[in-house]
């Protein structure tokens, strides 16, 4: 007879035989439906962390779980050697949707970063005229852009870095926020491109002065340097429009999407740009296996209709700011300060009695929400964007005795 797999077991074997590179809060979940996921013993419980906002969509929404079976039974991959039928499809559909020329599909936003830099190294000795191998990118404290070599040759955070090295040099890295220092930056004439996250989402929901996107974007276009947006984490409806850089009213030069763009359901990045940076890159050049594949072009269609016909980009802004609201209102000495916009959010958390954050999400989850700590003191907020009222108000309640227990 077959065993039924229990929290325990499944953790045991998680243990046993994968790598250690993570340290998950202690539930095993079996089961997503919308905003709640159920673990193995059939506990439900709020998600407040919507895999690092890939799943804006709702678990297995139906649409995009459509999409992908369907196209499952179709074709599945086809390698870029050959056309398929979905993907020209696709690629007219998602630059008409953000509004540019050109998209270049990947499937991780990692990718989807390392294609960016790689678009604008090319930018930078085919138009601009850099002289080879000189392109540098500027790039923020505290960002987080993925794990790969020559993004984390960008981190400032020395857990993701040590004794990683050598590192890709070409980077200049520069305050977070801080206009003056691009602006000194800005004057090296190497300089090819500034990659940013609108708010910086890992380092703990840092939303940036109102304005500085702006500045630094005219900044950018004074000297001739690519603006380009890390929006895998804050795009796709998530601060409440379409994109953070929306709230602003600017264009990036180079736009780079992942997570919700699939709504979860299978590995979709995106770089988008119009044709004078995109047209740079020549076949051969730059590519993937998986990348265009016709599940993936089906997937992000489904997924991207559904947060228009459901509006989830202004439904993330009315729940963001009763949900703010309501956190502030707890008034637990714990919180220090609680900050976000849409549904992206944080709380930083004052240590009481030995508690951290470790523990005020493990009593969360016992009372039924998961949300997971970043950088020790601080908890990110972040359900998927269907969310309603009731919810939020239900949440923001088991938020609040799980802090009094610490009282
Ligand atoms: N860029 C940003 C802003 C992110 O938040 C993340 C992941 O959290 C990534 C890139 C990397 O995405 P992936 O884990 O899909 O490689």
């Amino acid at each position: 007879m077959i065993k039924k797999m229990t929290s325990k077991m499944a953790i045991e074997l998680e243990d046993r035989y994968g790598a250690h590179n993570y340290h998950p809060l202690p539930v095993v979940l079996a089961k997503g439906q919308g905003v709640f996921m159920w673990d193995v013993e059939g506990k439900r419980y709020y998600d407040f962390l919507s895999a690092y906002s890939a799943v804006n969509q709702g678990h297995c929404h139906p649409k995009i779980v459509n999409a992908l079976v369907q196209q499952a039974g179709i074709l599945e991959l086809t390698s870029r050697a050959f056309y398929n039928d979905v993907l020209g499809t696709y690629e007219k559909f998602v630059t008409e949707y953000f509004g540019f020329d050109k998209v270049l599909p990947m499937n991780t936003g990692a990718e989807g970063d390392e294609t960016a830099l790689k678009l604008c190294r090319k930018w930078a000795y085919k138009v601009k005229g850099i002289p080879e191998n000189r392109a540098k990118i500027i790039c923020c404290e505290n960002n987080f852009h993925g794990r790969t070599i020559s993004v984390i040759s960008m981190s400032t955070d020395p857990v993701a870095r040590n004794e990683f090295g050598p590192f890709t040099p070409g980077f200049v890295i520069i305050p977070y926020n801080d206009l003056k220092a691009l602006e000194k930056a800005l004057n090296d004439p190497e300089i090819a491109g500034f990659l940013v996250e609108p708010i910086q989402g890992e380092a703990g929901v840092m939303v940036p002065d109102e304005g500085y996107l702006k500045k630094a974007f005219d900044l950018c276009k004074s000297k001739n340097v690519l603006f380009i947006a890390d929006e895998v984490q804050t795009g796709i409806g998530r601060t409440g429009k379409l994109l953070a850089c929306n709230w602003e009213n600017i264009k990036p030069d180079i736009l780079i999407l992942g997570k919700a763009l699939s709504g979860g359901v299978y590995p979709v990045s995106a770089v988008l740009a119009d044709d004078p940076v995109m047209l740079t890159i020549k076949p051969g050049e730059h590519g993937s296996t998986f990348g265009g594949n016709p599940i993936a072009g089906k997937v992000a269609i489904a997924a991207l209709e559904v947060i228009k016909e459901e509006k989830l980009a202004e439904n993330a802004y009315n729940m963001g700011l009763i949900f703010r609201e309501e956190l502030k209102n707890i008034n637990s000495p714990m919180i220090e300060l609680v900050r976000g916009k849409g549904l992206l959010n944080a709380a930083v958390i004052k240590p009481m009695n030995g508690k951290t954050a470790w523990d005020v999400c493990l009593k969360m989850r016992d009372n039924g929400l998961l949300a997971k700590p970043t950088h020790d003191h601080i908890i990110r907020f972040a359900p998927p964007l269907i969310i309603n009222e009731a919810q939020i108000r239900e949440s923001v309640e088991i938020i609040k005795v799980s802090l009094k227990a610490f009282e």
